[in-house]
């Protein structure tokens, strides 16, 4: 692993602890110094995705993260929210104990989590999902949601700090020169 800052080749260890079926690394850069971290886990059988159109590639955790990091782009989620979405259903599919799904499985999986996690979130990926190709299925999509409430977990943050709410709002000092 490189580091992240300057890209030198070498680093060691500073500290190493398990964390859920894993180790987690705090490295220390020999050339910069920059402290980054890294995550070791094992790699479990493989797992196939079947692809809409018949083909058939290894599971990637990583695409399904970067799909799902874009559409929450921007939005009031706790840090770790995301991955912890893609831990669980990684997880799920794993325990399922088959080696192959169907993407759209996949997909519908995804869905049902943003739908309790964040709107705006579940309608961008909905649509990329989904393949959107009229206003009308669009805004279906969107009525369908009225009924169904964010759940407000420790997974989304409010978009204004209770305490900034609570604050007398304050006139910025004039700086003199
Ligand atoms: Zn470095």
């Amino acid at each position: 692993m490189n580091c992240p800052y300057c890209g030198y080749y070498d680093s060691k260890v500073i500290d190493s602890r398990d964390v859920n079926d894993g180790i987690r690394r705090r490295r220390q850069c020999l050339r910069c110094e920059s402290r980054f971290t890294t995550y070791e886990r094992l790699q479990p059988a493989s797992l196939f995705v079947m692809k809409k159109d018949g083909r058939r590639e290894e599971f990637d955790r990583d695409k399904l993260l970067t799909g799902i990091r874009k559409a929450c782009e921007k939005r009031p989620l706790a840090s770790g929210a995301v991955e912890k979405l893609v831990d669980d259903i990684e997880m799920e599919l794993y325990q399922a104990g088959s080696n192959e799904i169907a993407s759209a499985a996949i997909g519908d999986k995804v869905m049902a989590r943003l739908k309790t996690l964040d709107h705006i979130a579940y309608i961008r990926f909905a649509s990329v999902y989904r393949e959107f190709t009229d206003i009308t299925t669009l805004k279906q999509e969107v009525d369908s949601l009225a009924s169904h409430p964010v759940v407000h977990s420790a997974d989304q943050l409010p978009l204004i700090p209770p305490e900034e709410l609570a604050a007398p709002i304050k006139t910025p000092r004039r700086v003199r020169r």
